[in-house]
């Protein structure tokens, strides 16, 4: 079941609007921010499913956006997935360690993109529920 809100936290336009077109294609509604504070504002305005959270942003790196989200009450428990350029296993680990729900490499593969992201909300929601 798609439908669900998912932030996107990128500041490079081309890989926002790809990941956008195919997210909006599979039926998901999408937010957008190009700063790690906007995307805190929007998060804590209308909290979505899931984020997709860049790590080179303009302002604060993805790993203390994930820190100021947490903090927050109202975005403590949305689930965080980075999706970065940076893709080494060491890195993998470093964003799980981190405290990310997951971790996506860019560019993104556009076939598995879809099913990637239904297992991240599917987990979400489930975590939600428990
Ligand atoms: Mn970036």
């Amino acid at each position: 079941m798609s439908g669900e809100l998912v932030l996107i936290v990128e500041d490079n336009e081309m890989n926002m609007k790809l990941v956008r077109d195919v997210l909006q294609s599979w039926g998901y509604r999408t937010l957008e921010a190009q700063t790690a504070r906007t995307a805190l504002s929007l998060a804590v305005a209308e909290p979505p499913s899931l984020i997709l959270m860049d790590i080179q942003l303009p302002d604060l790196d993805g790993i203390a956006a994930l820190d100021k989200l947490r903090e927050h009450p109202a975005t403590a428990s949305i689930a965080v997935v980075a999706l970065t350029a940076f893709a080494m296993n060491e890195d993998e680990q470093r964003f799980l360690d981190a405290g990310f729900d997951g971790y996506l490499a860019k560019p993104i593969n556009v076939r598995e993109f879809p099913s990637q992201i239904r297992r991240f909300c599917d987990l979400a929601a489930e975590r939600t529920f428990k």
